[in-house]
């Protein structure tokens, strides 16, 4: 049986602790889709199709692929023949919400597992919002993103 993961998240934009999470999840498990998700409500920096591509030319594993998803994510993972969806723990605080979410995931499709990872440490006080937020005051965040993301968020504010 092919062991498949999803990786799902809103990669506004991916950075190296998301990268870290598909690497380590590309090692245990067949195959891994890393999943974004299609969120109408929020006013993202990238559009999902600039996140796609970003996430295609920097997590070039041969086991991993990406996709988007709108609605329940235990819906997609049924659909794409997944078992496990993997989630990066970072701090306490991502506990008790991913906690919940794991326990609701569970009881909508109790067939599908889900798996923390834990952030690795040079990385777990990243995320999505606080890369933008220092980009955005002119911060330096070399080094906290792929070098292809860095460039594509260069171009987003130079545009
Ligand atoms: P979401 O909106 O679903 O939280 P994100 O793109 O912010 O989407 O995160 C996707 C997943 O990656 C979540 O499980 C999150 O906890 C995890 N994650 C985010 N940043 C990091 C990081 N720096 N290190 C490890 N995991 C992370």
């Amino acid at each position: 049986m092919t062991r498949r993961a999803i990786y799902p998240g809103s990669f506004d934009p991916m950075t190296q602790g998301h990268l870290d999470i598909i690497e380590r999840s590309a090692k245990l498990f067949d195959e891994v889709i890393v999943a974004v998700l299609v969120n109408l409500d929020k006013q993202p920096m990238f559009t999902v199709e600039e996140r796609v591509e970003m996430i295609r030319q920097v997590a070039r594993w041969p086991n991993v692929r990406v996709g988007t998803f709108a609605g329940l994510l235990v819906d997609y993972a049924i659909e794409q023949q997944a078992q496990v969806i993997v989630r990066g723990i970072r701090a306490i605080s991502d506990y008790e919400y991913e906690l919940q979410m794991a326990l609701m995931n569970r009881r909508l499709q109790p067939g599908v597992e889900t798996v923390f990872l834990m952030a690795a440490e040079a990385y777990s006080y990243l995320s999505s919002r606080l890369i933008k937020e220092v980009f955005k005051l002119g911060g330096s965040i070399n080094g906290l993103v792929p070098e292809w993301v860095e460039q594509r968020m260069q171009e987003k504010v130079k545009g």
